[in-house]
């Protein structure tokens, strides 16, 4: 299997390089040049099923066999049998949760598997990197619940100190692994975001430190997602029959796997792109045209985003392929705030994905609803794509809505809404008594150099 930039203009390259490249170097995300068909039958178990789906993206890699005992290690992790369980609202709606992994968050479902990843392709090329991001919450925890304790990997992740919420703050600095650094810097979560640019830009010491990144854009994170829009058709069996699936997005890498599973075979009736007042996505399918607007802060923070870096790999389809002009579409949209879809490209667009907006005021009222009717307590950006489905779903056609984040992760607006705190899984319960361990600097990209520099093993 091969990999082509969505721009064009960069050389193929195999899955290993996909991997751990992260960017291409026209500056364009990475997508196989063509789409294998699903596995026909069914599988038993989830890692099975995962194996089977995935197998053909890093065929000449990683040997198959190495491949499922890598796959099946990283869903052993899940507190769940189902791995990824089906819970039915009604008969024409159910929820699909995706957040029984270590970090209570649907990151985990790629991130299990792509640290693994990581570790065996650096293990065969005989190199290490340094991992460095930033977080507002749930990537950070994630990625370094995925490579602690790799002997290849250091990672170093940057969060804006006092501006995550407890729970987030302590999954990541309550972590002993000698390999993993959480760092509180004291500024916003875009200065973060800005610094570990910088780092990127600094070649020498990009060089020297063997930057890598697993940020959303990352192609395997998104393959790792492909699995449970199939999953879920097989444990409703419907894998010969259409089914809509509603998806709370904000880097639209969640709603993108399900359209790879559809170009895979998968039978889909349309995906329901569910936002919160950060909209742009939404908008864009009404309208056309793609608007930059500030971005607000909510109730589901994982969803505060105005430029989805994902779309790129959708828009490039809608643009019949076209790498130079997809490149153009986004430089105009970064110069102006705005960039249009021609009507013929607006028409593919909504053919097969609708979309619709929830305010805070609305989510809660949801997370109320659920409450009072199923006696299930979900969490914000859940009841986001829950209500995005109530809004929109037509008679007789079958949703099933993405469950993203273990309600005790946003245990404030829980409460708020249906007067319970909810609890934590008893493997998190004794993070609250665990020391804290993690660095607190200035924003200041000497500092933070020296800093990656200094615990670099
Ligand atoms: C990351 C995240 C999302 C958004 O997913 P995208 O792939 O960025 O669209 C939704 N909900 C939760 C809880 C998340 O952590």
């Amino acid at each position: 299997m091969r990999y082509a930039s969505s721009r064009g203009l960069a050389a193929e390259i195999d899955f290993s390089d996909a991997l751990l490249g992260g960017l291409a170097t026209d500056g364009g995300l990475y997508l196989p040049t063509e789409w294998p068909s699903l596995p026909s039958g069914a599988a038993g178990s989830y890692p099975e099923l995962a194996a089977a789906v995935m197998q053909p993206f890093v065929d000449g890699v990683i040997a198959a066999d190495d491949f499922a005992a890598m796959v099946a290690e990283a869903y052993s992790t899940f507190s769940a049998p189902d791995v990824c369980p089906l819970i039915r609202l009604d008969d024409n709606h159910h929820l699909l949760e995706l957040f029984h992994g270590p970090t209570l968050a649907f990151k985990d479902v790629a991130l299990q598997l792509v640290g693994r990843l990581f570790d065996h392709e650096l293990r065969r090329r005989d190199q290490r990197v340094t991992i460095v991001g930033a977080t507002s919450g749930d990537t950070g925890s994630a990625a370094m619940e995925a490579v602690r304790g790799s002997e290849r990997v250091d990672i170093v992740i940057l969060f804006p100190a006092g501006r995550t919420s407890d729970v987030q703050r302590r999954q990541m600095t309550t972590l002993t692994d000698p390999n993993v650094h959480a760092v509180a810097v004291d500024g916003t979560f875009d200065d973060c975001q800005d610094l570990v640019k910088a780092m990127f830009a600094d070649e020498p010491f990009r060089q020297r430190c063997n930057l890598s990144a697993v940020n959303s854009i990352n192609w395997a994170r998104v393959m790792a997602q492909i699995v449970y829009y199939v999953w879920a058709a097989q444990k409703l069996d419907r894998r010969n029959t259409a089914t809509t699936y509603c998806v709370p997005t904000g880097n639209f890498g969640n709603v993108f796997a399900g359209h790879v599973a559809r170009r895979m075979g998968l039978p889909v009736e349309r995906f329901i792109v569910a936002s919160n007042t950060n909209d742009i996505l939404t908008r864009l399918i009404d309208t056309g045209e793609m608007v930059a607007d500030d971005v607000v802060p909510t109730l589901s923070p994982s969803m505060d985003i105005q430029i989805s870096s994902n779309l790129e790999r959708l828009l490039v389809e809608l643009l019949d392929g076209n790498g130079p002009a997809t490149a153009e579409l986004l430089a105009g949209f970064r110069e102006h705030g705005r960039a249009a879809l021609t009507p013929p490209q607006h028409e593919r667009l909504i053919a097969e994905f609708s979309g619709t907006r929830l305010n805070d005021v609305e989510t809660l009222a949801v997370m109320r609803d659920i409450h009072e009717k199923h006696g299930l307590l979900v969490d914000p950006h859940t009841a986001v794509g829950i209500g995005a489905a109530e809004r929109l779903r037509r008679p007789d056609e079958m949703v099933v809505t993405l469950s993203t984040a273990h309600p005790a992760k946003f245990p404030d607006a829980v409460e708020q809404a249906t007067g319970i705190r909810p609890m934590l899984p008893t493997h998190l319960a004794g993070i609250f008594e665990r020391e804290e361990r993690m660095e607190s600097l200035p924003n200041n990209l000497a500092a933070i150099e020296d800093y990656v520099d200094a615990v670099r093993r």
